[in-house]
């Protein structure tokens, strides 16, 4: 996927303020922050949204919530307390199309999601 914004990411032929990474996600700060802590996190591999995923992704999907609670940790709002978002498909919301989590905190989060 040589035209997707996070796969070159992922590549690193553009660059974003890394913050974790392993062998297979990749979180970076988001360039349009909606709160405090505003963190992405998302696979190496290119998933075009979270409706692409299987049963055999499972193991990746548990990967990336994880990853999201030590992008929490990293950032000090495991405490306090975050919230997690997939905005997944038009009218989730999505603008980028490669599965990516959410990682929001540093002020409390309201509901319902607008
Ligand atoms: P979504 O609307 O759920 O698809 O979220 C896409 C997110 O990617 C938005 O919050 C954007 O601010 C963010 N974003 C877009 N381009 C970049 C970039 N180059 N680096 C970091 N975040 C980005
Ligand atoms: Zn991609």
């Amino acid at each position: 996927m040589s035209e997707c914004l996070f796969c070159k990411i992922v590549a690193r032929t553009i660059p974003a303020a890394l913050v974790y990474e392993d062998e297979q996600v990749v979180a970076f700060d988001d360039i349009n922050p909606q709160a405090p802590i505003h963190t992405l996190v998302i696979p190496r591999t290119h998933f075009a949204s979270m409706a692409e995923l299987q049963d055999a992704d499972v193991t990746l999907l548990g990967r990336l919530m994880l990853a999201g609670n030590k992008v929490a940790s990293l950032k000090g709002i495991a405490d306090a307390g975050y919230r997690f978002v997939v905005n997944t498909g038009i009218h989730g919301g999505q603008s980028v199309f490669h599965l990516h989590l959410h990682v929001l905190g540093g002020r409390h989060m309201g509901w319902p999601p607008g």
